[in-house]
């Protein structure tokens, strides 16, 4: 799973600052399992996802934990299988409906958004990038702006040792 292979924290700033998306960007997910397959990533979760995983899937923490997650630099992701896969992928995200931020807000991710370029670039490995409905900017600043608050507390997660 090559989706978190690129993540990172990084703040877009200052949301004052003129964006290359003022136009908004179109963008539709066709679920192709190319972001979900491949190379190494991460899926790393906050509380919420936790909880929303553990409710969705009829899961206890522990369940979740042992059957779905793994340890990062002291941090909670998903797991995925030896040839890259992540642990919920089998040709269809299995976990769509309980999915984490990290997941629900791609590809409108800080070091994805912070250039045009960046954009460009992901449209070469994205078949969704360009398609179907315009995001506008206030939409994508949302999610940019979700990602400080949404990832503080990623670890440990409370209950946790
Ligand atoms: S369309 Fe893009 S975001 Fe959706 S699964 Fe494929 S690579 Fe991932």
């Amino acid at each position: 799973m090559h989706l978190g292979r690129v993540f990172d924290c990084q703040l877009i700033t200052d949301m004052s600052e003129p964006t290359f998306f003022a136009d908004g960007l179109r963008f539709d997910c066709l679920r192709c399992g190319a972001c979900c397959t491949g190379e190494e990533g991460y899926v790393f979760l906050t509380e919420e996802d936790v909880e929303r995983l553990m409710k969705g899937l009829g899961l206890t923490r522990d369940e979740l934990i042992e059957r779905h997650l793994r340890i990062v630099d002291g941090k909670y992701s998903l797991q995925e299988t030896e040839d890259g896969r992540c642990v919920f992928w089998a040709g269809d995200c299995k976990a769509y409906e309980h999915r984490p931020y990290q997941c629900m807000s791609y590809p409108f991710w800080p070091s994805i958004m912070r250039s045009k370029e960046s954009w460009n670039q992901l449209a070469t490995t994205c078949v969704g990038v360009g398609r179907g409905r315009v995001h506008t900017e206030e939409e994508i600043r949302g999610w940019l702006r979700g990602f400080p608050r949404k990832l503080i507390g990623i670890t440990p997660l409370s209950g946790e040792k």
